[in-house]
């Protein structure tokens, strides 16, 4: 749900996100609240109660546009979540579990935010990817959407898989390790030599080693 639907558009007809709604891995639709406004102008916005600066989004266009999409039934398949600053931080794990979704509705703000009756009426789930903020939600929805997205059965391609990214179960939730490329030598940089070496058991605890040392030295919050 979002008043611009053409920035969720734009980029989801772009690279991967093209590709897994191409090859029906995900779905994604856009719904803009002002077509459901009742307002002559179609208005969304007005100005809050008891004074101060800015437009906050109203109830009417947000509650018809969120019960005009057709929902799946069982809760456990379905999450309504609200893009917000004051929400809980977003991480890997919480991409993880939405992943598992079968229908997931994301309602973006602008100006303000929203008048608190939409919160307190449709009781999403508020979710923030981080301490600031941005002109609107349309963002953070694609951040979601991207995250949860590579985390879903057949999404990425076998060379692509999020197993080992950092964060993952596959890392245990460490940051990955460095990669290199061709050519072995690059403006007197050497590739390490273990990884030439063709010896499998010893690549993969050398790039247990580097992931460990990486997460120590950048996020030793995560060795916790
Ligand atoms: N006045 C609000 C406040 O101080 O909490 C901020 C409103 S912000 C300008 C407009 C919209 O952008 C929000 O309603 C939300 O949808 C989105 N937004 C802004 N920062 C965000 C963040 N860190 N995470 C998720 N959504 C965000």
């Amino acid at each position: 749900m979002t008043l611009f639907p053409e920035i969720i558009e734009a980029y989801c007809s772009q690279s991967i996100t093209k590709r897994g709604i191409e090859n029906g891995i995900i779905t994604v639709n856009t719904y803009n609240p002002r077509d459901f406004s009742k307002d002559k102008h179609k208005k969304v916005d007005d100005t809050p109660y008891g004074g101060g600066e800015g437009m906050v989004l109203a109830c009417q266009p947000i509650f018809d546009c969120y019960n005009s999409i057709e929902k799946i039934d069982k809760k456990e398949d379905f999450e309504f979540i609200m893009l917000s600053p004051q929400g809980e931080k977003y991480n890997q794990e919480i991409a993880c579990k939405l992943a598992q979704k079968k229908q997931i509705v994301f309602l973006c703000g602008h100006y303000e935010g929203f008048d608190e009756r939409i919160r307190i009426g449709l009781k999403p789930r508020e979710i923030s990817i981080g301490d600031y903020v941005l002109t609107g939600g349309e963002l953070a929805c694609l951040v979601l959407i991207d995250s949860i997205s590579r985390n879903i059965k057949n999404y990425l391609g076998h060379d692509e898989s999020a197993h080992n990214d950092s964060f993952s179960e596959g890392l245990k939730g460490l940051l990955e390790y460095p990669h290199y490329t061709k050519p072995r030598e690059y403006m007197n940089m050497l590739v390490p030599e273990v990884l030439l070496s063709g010896n499998h058991k010893e690549i993969e605890e050398f790039r247990k080693q580097e992931s460990l040392k990486r997460t120590k030295a950048r996020r030793p919050d995560l060795l916790n």
